[in-house]
């Protein structure tokens, strides 16, 4: 069984260990040592990367005989010492990630009797569900509660108790367990079963930031960042918050209301503008005269549903055609309508006589057309 060096250090990122075996297996080579410092996965943690050998690690396995198979490009010499370097950063971030989890589950056991229900770890941060609701004053009780305990700087230890000594210890666990227990402390926050590396005291978290939350299965989804990658996250939306304060000239702290406050008159002016808008087509249709022929308008800027109402109303008065062209000269959307004429089966000629293209139903259709405005007075005859 290999010895497992992060048991008890966390820390170590480099090591010397003799080679049990080597045997040649899918993908490379299973390499088993007395002892390794790399962390398999599990618990909701991700397996470590990093060097043995010289060689980069492939993969790392758990044996069910309770071995680590490090699995490596080439072959390694039985007996021989070799040197295992972790991928640091990656396990530091992990392992401030992980105990932070622990300190929030915790936290969250203590002050409200829930259990953890579920963890996960991933890129854009950690996933913890309970087994009750929170509210976001809870919520925000909670954050603050784990972070005073990190900047308690608590002792973080590893037990191994034996079968007696376990069972009178009162300790947080997702499943049943069997064999050697062993126990991560947090001492006066938290003693939680768990195989993975941790960091050996609570300031090495740093910061603890609940950045979202939701119910989940009749209870609650916390998704939390830890260590660096909530400080990261604090800047970013340091740096947010900034660009949002300096555009709408609000304090720091204020710019919630400040935003709010412009979304609302920008709703009003929405309002205002609708209602010119729709003067301004009753205007216009008012404008319209009766004739026997068509009825040609000319807009530069106008949304497609005022030019449909602009032709519903000239297509009432024009014993021919009313047809409506908004953009620039040569490059126009148009709508035509007709109470006389069958427009379906004239799109085809409009189209070839004003290089346009679309289409619609008998009394009306619409598109896009690159003749000029003189062109389209003279096919219309307006
Ligand atoms: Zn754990």
């Amino acid at each position: 069984m290999t010895e497992r060096l992060y048991y008890n250090d966390g820390h170590l990122a480099r090591f010397v260990s003799r080679v049990v075996s080597c045997e040649s297996c899918e993908g490379g080579f299973d390499v088993r040592l007395e002892g390794t410092a790399f962390f398999p996965g599990g618990g909701g943690q991700e397996a470590d990367g990093g060097t043995l050998g010289g060689m980069r690690l492939l993969s790392l396995r758990e044996t069910d005989e309770g071995d680590i198979a490090h699995i490596l490009p080439g072959p390694l010499e039985p007996g021989a010492e070799v040197e295992g370097v972790l991928d640091w950063d990656m396990r530091f971030a992990r392992m401030q990630s992980h105990s932070g989890e622990h300190i929030v589950s915790g936290t969250v056991h203590r002050l409200f009797g829930y259990d953890n229900v579920g963890f996960h770890m991933g890129e854009s941060g950690m996933t913890l569900d309970f087994s009750g609701e929170l509210t976001p004053r809870d919520i925000g009780l909670v954050e603050l509660e784990a972070n005073r305990a990190v900047w308690r700087d608590a002792p973080v230890r590893t037990l191994l108790p034996g079968r007696d000594e376990l069972e009178k210890l009162d300790f947080r666990s997702k499943k049943e367990l069997s064999g050697l227990v062993r126990l991560v402390e947090i001492e006066g926050v938290d003693l939680c079963a768990c195989c993975a590396p941790h960091v050996s005291r609570t300031g090495e978290v740093g910061l603890i930031k609940v950045v979202d939350y939701m119910r989940h299965r009749g209870g609650m989804r916390l998704t939390v960042l830890a260590g660096e990658a909530a400080y990261r996250d604090c800047a970013e939306v340091y740096v947010q918050n900034s660009s949002i304060s300096a555009a709408l000239s609000a304090k720091r702290l204020e710019t919630a209301a400040a935003v709010r406050r412009s979304l609302a008159e920008r709703s009003e002016e929405h309002s205002a503008l609708t209602a010119l808008k729709k003067e301004l087509m009753q205007l216009k249709s008012a404008a319209l005269r009766p004739t026997e022929g068509n009825i040609c308008i000319f807009e530069r800027d106008m949304d497609m549903v005022s030019l449909r109402e602009l032709v519903n109303s000239g297509m009432q008065l024009a014993g021919g055609v009313c047809a409506a062209f908004c953009g620039e000269d040569g490059d126009y959307r148009y709508i035509i309508g007709s109470l006389s004429a069958n427009l379906r089966s004239a799109a085809g000629d409009i189209n070839a006589a004003l290089c346009g293209r679309g289409g619609g139903n008998k009394t009306m259709i619409q598109g896009s057309c690159r003749a000029k405005r003189a062109d389209i007075e003279a096919y219309f005859a307006v």
